[in-house]
């Protein structure tokens, strides 16, 4: 029966939670009485209580119950932090942590994971014991990346998670609904408290014909960026469809919703079909595919004559591969236009480095296929013109692909293989090859290409495509080159083209789990002590926010007002900052560094209201909060586009920020604020942004009434005249608690305590 098969090999205790779930749909059925999209079912049958909540796509906030967490090292820290304080002793649902941002590509694997294990040793140290004490899994450094690992040991067909990282919809390749949040969404599901989330809307796509040829996974998320753009998917599930689904490898599903991250999209996910099947077999879960044959009509695909809010159509058999960027993933360049377009807007031609691998595409198919494009050319007597530096997913798949000869392969063609990590795909790359600021131009198969996502070098033009394209375009080393259409000459001197890239979808001779790097909480674990040194750099208890004081916000300065676009990256960068992930203090000096002043147009330079003097972004901040000068930030559309990084959130409001005031949010980052105790907030007419200059002051007024879906008001004091705009929020009952307590966490412990 359904009561016995585990959530995974490693967590005996929880099992596969299909007759429970499905037990809730049956209940929400009964209320709603329509065919469900497969996004629907797996939601409903979360809901904590499926018989009272209501439900209605893009409008409700939905309490859920999901079924595990993820987390990853630089957003555990953080998370695990705010789980201590909490004063709970132990994880309510199955959780892990994965050691694989904070580990800098330098050399090649083993140097570089030795140098990452000594450097952040205090960090994993923590990481192991807290995880230990709470009973979570923990993946150590060298094990892979996060969404890899899952996607290999934990994703099932119906899972609800939720993982601390914004890549995490990686899961939905699988048939789960994976959903990336910030640390604090993490600690309520590990503090056993439902977790919420705005009921989203459903946009369905139907793939048909079949992927062939140089045409890849890649290129379906690619060109999805190109129609939705990077907020098109804001508040909606991408729900795929269609006879073309089975044309497509689980991981390969699992690529495409990888990168559904990068349209803004809640997560994505596809219908259980015969490919994860065998991908579930193939990863010795077959006992999880035999069960969920039973579910399948019922739970883990849509019902017929569902209905979605909208429907895009694609078609496999003329999907072209895509090229996207530079700076953003929904520029979209088809690979036969890219060197045109290249000329035409001056992209340096000449690509300097190329990297295959990372979360989103470093299966064992992409690996085997990259390496029959490097063989052909290795065949022609040609080789990499370019370093290529390659970054396996898992530990698993680097074994395997060491046994099968493919990383032999990628040696003679003279590529790398780094550490099993995220390296360069987020900023941990001791770049050497161009000077800061030079103006270049990389190809990668990762997911993200915002400046200096990579390497901090803001003239980095940054590309992201296929991992087939990007093998190929190491060759010649140059953006206008067409691997379909395009000849190579071979050493030999005569003219060839590049055989379309094969490869097997899954190792013949079985997966290779490589060396063990996975450490299971221990029976005692309650025992385990957690230390936290006070002078340490890098770690620091945190102590609970100020709760409101019940009193407008009056005379507010305006501490950045912000031009363009402003993602996490922009609030709270990455790259050598990744090591103050645990340390509040530190890592606020890195607060808005990256973002655009729209007073002079330079970053990381404001003027001081009270010096006059203009200085740093956190200076002037740290100057405020000294002064008791309470500030808020001005921006424009899609503020905290990126990323789930909560000290985005935990920043502002450490340094006396008490509000953002934006023309429009992305999603994680508007929820992150708002359980730290900030006001996000929403100019009602967009163009009021004009009316906030650096010298304004703001009041928000008559907040003891805050209220779901009622504006709050604002008055502008510009010089001598004051004026007053209206503001929107999207704080519902539950979130106003959390900004009267001070922050969600101030308000779950005023809960415990009853
Ligand atoms: Fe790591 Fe990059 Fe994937 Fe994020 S997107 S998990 S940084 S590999």
């Amino acid at each position: 029966s359904a009561g016995n098969v585990p959530m995974s090999k490693f967590d005996k205790d929880a099992y596969l939670p299909y007759k429970h779930l499905l037990e809730r749909l049956e209940i929400v059925r009964g209320r709603l009485k329509q065919p469900l999209t497969l996004s629907e079912k797996v939601l409903y049958s979360h809901l904590d209580e499926p018989a009272k909540q209501d439900i209605e796509r893009g409008k409700s906030y939905l309490r859920l119950r999901p079924d595990r967490v993820s987390m990853q090292d630089a957003t555990a820290q953080m998370a695990l932090l705010q789980f201590i304080s909490s004063g709970l002793n132990q994880v309510a649902v199955p959780t892990t942590v994965h050691c694989d941002h904070l580990i800098e590509a330098q050399i090649s694997g083993v140097p570089d994971l030795e140098r990452a294990i000594k450097l952040n040793k205090e960090v994993f140290d923590f990481l192991s014991s807290s995880s230990a004490k709470y009973n979570i899994g923990f993946w150590k450094p060298g094990s892979g990346i996060i969404h890899q690992i899952v996607l290999e040991n934990y994703a099932f067909p119906g899972l609800l998670m939720i993982g601390t990282d914004s890549h995490t919809p990686n899961g939905g390749g699988l048939g789960g609904l994976c959903v990336g949040v910030g640390g604090a969404d993490a600690v309520d599901v590990m503090a056993n408290i439902p977790w919420e989330l705005q009921c989203p809307k459903v946009i369905g796509v139907n793939l048909t014909g079949k992927i062939s040829g140089w045409t890849s996974p890649k290129d379906v998320i690619l060109k999805m960026a190109e129609i939705l753009t990077v907020k098109g998917g804001t508040g909606a599930i991408i729900e795929y469809y269609g006879k073309g689904v089975d044309s497509i490898s689980c991981t390969g599903m699992a690529t495409i919703c990888n990168m559904g991250a990068e349209i803004g999209a809640t997560t994505s996910v596809f219908p259980f079909n015969q490919r994860m099947v065998d991908y579930l077999c193939a990863t010795g879960r077959g006992n999880i595919a035999g069960e969920a044959e039973k579910y399948k009509d019922s739970l883990l695909t849509a019902d017929k004559d569902c209905k979605y809010d909208r429907v895009i159509d694609i078609n496999l058999d003329t999907l072209e591969p895509l090229v996207n960027g530079p700076f953003t993933p929904d520029l979209a360049h088809p690979i036969s236009k890219l060197g045109e377009n290249s000329k035409k807007n001056n992209y340096p031609m000449d690509i300097k480095v190329a990297l295959i691998g990372s979360c989103t595409n470093s299966s064992y198919e992409d690996m085997g296929r990259c390496a029959s494009i490097a063989k052909d050319a290795i065949d022609h007597g040609l080789k990499a013109k370019i370093p290529f530096n390659v970054t396996p997913g898992s530990e698993q798949v680097r074994a395997t692909i060491a046994r099968d000869g493919i990383i032999d392969i990628f040696n003679k063609f003279g590529g790398t293989v780094l550490a099993n990590a995220c390296g360069p795909c987020i900023g941990q790359w001791d770049r050497k090859d161009v000077k800061k600021g030079e103006k270049n131009t990389i190809v990668t198969s990762y997911n993200r290409n915002f400046t200096g996502r990579n390497d901090a070098n803001p003239g980095t033009h940054s590309f992201v495509t296929s991992p087939e394209l990007t093998t190929a375009m190491a060759i010649t080393g140059r953006l206008d080159f067409n691997p379909l259409k395009d000849e190579l000459t071979g050493a030999d001197g005569k003219k060839f083209k590049l055989k379309e890239p094969v490869a097997d979808e899954l190792p013949a001779k079985g997966f290779d789990p490589g060396e063990d790097t996975y450490s299971p909480p221990p029976p005692k674990g309650t025992e385990v002590k957690v230390v936290v040194d006070p002078k340490s750099e890098r770690l620091q208890l945190l102590p609970p926010f100020e709760k409101w004081d019940g009193k407008d916000y009056i005379d507010l300065a305006v501490l950045i007002k912000i031009k363009g676009k402003c993602t996490t990256d922009h609030i709270s960068a990455a790259g050598p900052w990744l090591k103050y992930r645990g340390h509040l203090d530190n890592i606020s000096n890195n607060m808005f560094i990256g973002a655009v002043n729209a007073e002079n147009n330079e970053m990381n330079n404001i003027k001081n209201q009270l010096t006059g003097e203009f200085g740093p972004v956190p200076a002037v901040a740290c100057d405020y909060k000294v002064n008791k000068i309470r500030w808020v930030a001005v921006g424009e559309e899609n503020y905290g586009e990126g990323s789930s990084r909560e000290h985005a959130a935990l920043e502002p409001r450490h340094l006396g920020g008490v509000a953002v005031i934006v023309k429009s949010f992305a999603r994680i980052h508007e929820t992150n604020l708002k359980k730290q105790g900030l006001l996000a907030l929403t100019f009602a007419n967009a163009s009021d942004y004009d009316k906030i200059q650096p010298t304004s002051k703001l009041s928000l007024l008559n907040l003891k009434d805050l209220a779901p879906g009622k504006p709050v008001e604002c008055e502008v004091k510009n010089g001598g005249s004051s004026e007053k705009i209206q503001l929107n929020h999207t704080l519902n009952d539950l979130q106003i608690k959390w900004f009267q307590a001070g922050s969600a966490l101030n308000m779950m412990k005023e809960l415990a305590k009853g």
